[in-house]
């Protein structure tokens, strides 16, 4: 088992600060702007507010059809500055002032053709509301998370007001709220291969549940069991990393996704909290895109000029896991603890396809742990991944 460290919780819409700790030895420190990205002078409201000047590598693809198995650990961490990127937003450029850059929420949101953003919520940290055809989208100032479509999404920067105009970082906009709003990832409809990585094994046995003697290795395999006949059924072809107590290292997890040539990899975990056994529900993690700080740390590493190969997959990763996190919520009626972003996972950062790591509840927690000790539970987490990749 892992040993866990006290970490703070992101602060979330209508919730309090938390602490807790997961299963994958992690800490989380939310970001303080101020003493990462700095404004060199207040801009005129609506205008783009330049930040501290970062530049950011794109993560090179890989050649097509590769069938070159790469030791993840043989894989190189890139950190060389190059020119901004361009991207295109339903065949309109992204605007060239908004590259590290603090933008009006209502200037992102006339991008977008949406209406102006409506104060729900006044006081120090005001909320707002920009209605979106994919949902609601509520910003709350100071907080690192919003709500899409009745959803938490981690974001790196807290949005701030200047002079009294609520402002999203450009990065969070481009890379979590524009691809939100914007057309939904499309999972490939034939020929698709998915592994389902049952998280621990052997002698990893994952966190101990805290109403009997049952490791989470024991929990992610039977959810994985459960899950590959459901996902066989819909025509997914499976893989799984391990079917029985096996031990494997997080390379090799990468390693067989990469040698099935798979569309999608998915790792199962469950979650502790230890000392505070008051947390439940469900996260949902993907990789923090290059220069965004990440809703969860372990130790100090987050360098936020790191480029991974699966930065490749940023949208396709943040789609997929709201896809899975939403459906899951659904499936269990679990608490919204959110879709996440980190950096330290490996088991994500060197996929070369879009990738998700599920913690499906809290084993630190006695009603959870209670919950997920029963098959139906489990059953509905499966259920749960398997419509959200329907
Ligand atoms: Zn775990």
């Amino acid at each position: 088992m892992y040993c866990v460290l006290r970490i703070r919780e992101w602060i979330v819409v209508g919730c309090a600060a938390l602490a807790f700790a997961g299963c994958q030895t992690t800490s989380e420190r939310p970001v303080n702007p101020s003493t990462s990205l700095t404004t060199t002078s207040l801009p005129e409201p609506m205008t783009v507010a330049p930040a501290a000047p970062l530049t950011l590598p794109p993560p090179q693809r890989p050649p097509p059809n590769s069938s070159t198995i790469v030791s993840p650990s043989a894989l190189p961490t890139v950190t060389a500055p190059v020119p901004r990127e361009s991207p295109t937003i339903n065949g309109r450029p992204w605007p060239a002032d908004w590259f590290n850059a603090w933008v009006p929420l209502e200037s992102w949101g006339r991008f977008n053709g949406l209406p102006k953003p409506q104060l729900l919520a006044g006081g120090k940290e005001p909320l707002y509301q920009l209605q979106s055809s994919n949902g609601l989208v509520l910003v709350k100032i100071g907080s690192q998370s919003v709500n899409i479509a009745g959803m938490q999404l981690g974001l790196g920067f807290a949005p701030r007001l200047i002079r009294g105009f609520p402002y999203i970082h450009s990065l969070d906009a481009q890379k979590t709220l524009q691809v939100m709003v914007d057309s939904v990832y499309r999972l490939p409809q034939t020929n698709r291969t998915i592994v389902i990585d049952a998280g621990h094994g052997g002698r990893d046995s994952g966190a101990l549940s805290c109403i009997g003697h049952d490791h989470e290795k024991y929990f992610t395999l039977d959810w994985a069991c459960c899950l590959a006949p459901l996902l066989t059924a819909r025509g997914w072809n499976v893989v799984m990393t391990r079917t029985n107590d096996t031990e494997l290292s997080l390379a090799d997890r990468v390693a067989i996704a990469d040698r099935v040539k798979a569309d999608v990899f998915l790792s199962l975990h469950f979650n502790s909290g230890v000392p505070n056994r008051d947390l439940t529900g469900l996260e949902t993690y993907c990789l923090t895109p290059t220069g965004l700080p990440s809703n969860l740390v372990r130790d100090d590493e987050d360098d936020v000029r790191q480029a991974h190969p699966n930065n490749l997959f940023d949208q396709e990763n943040v789609q997929l896991a709201s896809r899975l996190h939403s459906s899951l919520l659904r499936s269990t009626g679990a608490v919204d603890r959110g879709v996440r972003r980190a950096r330290f996972m490996a088991v994500l950062r060197y996929q070369n396809r879009p990738a998700v790591l599920v913690e499906g509840g809290y084993l630190s927690n006695t009603g959870e742990a209670r919950r997920i000790a029963t098959p139906e539970y489990r059953q509905a987490l499966a259920e749960g991944v398997a419509r959200g990749l329907d």
